[in-house]
């Protein structure tokens, strides 16, 4: 049996770090059918927009893609290609597991938590406009409605329940947002009551990020509206070894799109200097999400032997600065081989060893 999947390589260091995938998913023995498709400003120099109809055809058609990062110019230029791609198939879970990968680059080795992230409205609706002709006020409406609440929220719950996850936290500003805060609030108590077999609880968006710092592993799954999840995921990729090592996936009714955390990291676009990870994690969520289950584990006990033996590993993971252990880094093509050579190699079946870390006591005065 073969998948056809939809690949795009995406801006930056995108095509690498997806070719550097594709090998990883190739030593699988899982035989995929890529169908690749551009978007970003690969499509601007070759179709004219950012985002062609034919990539939103080839997602609808394959209904699985693995998606590298894609450019948004700041400030000014054209929309985000990756807002309009999530509105535009309904794409409203994005889930971004942020898992400490052998103690490395981390100094949080107990890191294992799961941020599910609305990915359709909110701050990022793209509703924002000059209230004046001078230009020296704007707004950005936030659109927070009780469909999308409930349904983000009823997702995380059976994520957790399906994942056998410990608890799940809602992230809210309700205090001071009370309306778009409030609602979001209100649907997460009412959906609190159906799933009484999992523990939950509310944080406010301020103190969630200090508890996280401080004790990250007294959380496991996170849900929050759209702006709130975007900053949480990358706070919670940082606490679990940085973004090179942070998969993602993004999940409507019956499509899925599975992406990294991370960016295009235009500075070190064409340098082979990337690292490959979080992109060949997306292919470890991408074979779970078709049933590969073996074949998932084998990637994810590659990867983790790859980063606990510490020979080939890229500079994010070997450098000073990022690691207490420094050796010398490797390039992200040759991570990627090495990823690759292990897969056949490893027993999935084996528990991976879980590094021990300090763990901080449970401080009730700092809840709330
Ligand atoms: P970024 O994630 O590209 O880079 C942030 C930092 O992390 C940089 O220091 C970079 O060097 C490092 N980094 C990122 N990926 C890495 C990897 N695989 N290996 C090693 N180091 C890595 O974020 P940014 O600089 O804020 O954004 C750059 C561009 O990417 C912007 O145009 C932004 O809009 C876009 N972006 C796209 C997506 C997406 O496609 N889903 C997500 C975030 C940002």
């Amino acid at each position: 049996m073969s998948y056809r999947v939809t690949l795009i390589p995406g801006d930056g260091i995108g095509p690498e770090v997806t070719a550097a995938a594709q090998v990883v998913a190739a030593a699988t023995g899982i035989s995929i059918d890529w169908e690749v498709v551009d978007a970003g400003e690969r499509a601007i120099a070759g179709e004219g927009t950012p985002l062609p109809d034919s990539v939103l055809a080839s997602i609808r058609r394959n209904r699985v893609a693995l998606k590298g990062p894609i450019t948004t110019p700041i400030g000014s230029g054209f929309r985000s290609v990756n807002v309009a791609l999530r509105q535009q198939l309904d794409l409203y879970a994005s889930v971004r597991p942020a898992r400490a990968i052998a103690g490395e680059g981390t100094r949080f080795p107990e890191t294992d938590l799961v941020v599910v992230r609305e990915a359709t409205e909110g701050l990022y609706s793209g509703v924002e406009h000059w209230v004046d002709r001078e230009h020296s006020a704007a707004e950005s409406v936030n659109i927070v409605t009780r469909r999308a609440s409930d349904r983000i929220i009823r997702f995380a719950f059976d994520l957790a329940r399906r994942d056998h996850r410990r608890r799940v936290t809602a992230v809210h500003k309700a205090n001071i947002l009370k309306t778009t805060g409030g609602l979001f609030q209100t649907a997460f108590r009412e959906m609190q009551a159906k799933y009484p077999d999992i523990p939950s609880d509310e944080r406010l968006i301020d103190n969630m990020c200090m508890q996280l710092v401080k004790k990250p592993e007294e959380y496991d799954v996170i849900v929050t509206t759209n702006l709130f999840g975007d900053i949480l995921s990358d706070l919670c990729a940082g606490l679990a070894g940085g973004l090179g090592v942070a998969p993602g996936a993004l999940y409507g009714d019956d499509l899925a799109v599975f992406e990294p955390v991370h960016g295009s990291a235009p500075k070190y676009a064409g340098q082979d200097k990337a690292d490959p990870v979080a992109e060949i994690l997306c292919v470890e969520r991408m074979l779970r999400h078709l049933g590969e289950t073996e074949a998932a584990e084998r990637v994810f006990h590659a990867v983790w032997e790859t980063i606990a033996e510490k020979k080939v590993v890229t500079y994010d993971l070997a450098l000073p600065g990022y690691t207490q252990h420094p050796v010398p880094p490797s390039s992200c093509s040759a991570m990627a081989k090495e990823i690759a050579r292990k897969v056949p190699l490893v027993d999935p079946h084996v528990p991976l060893l879980r590094p021990t870390g300090t763990g901080a006591g449970h401080d009730t005065h700092l809840e709330g």
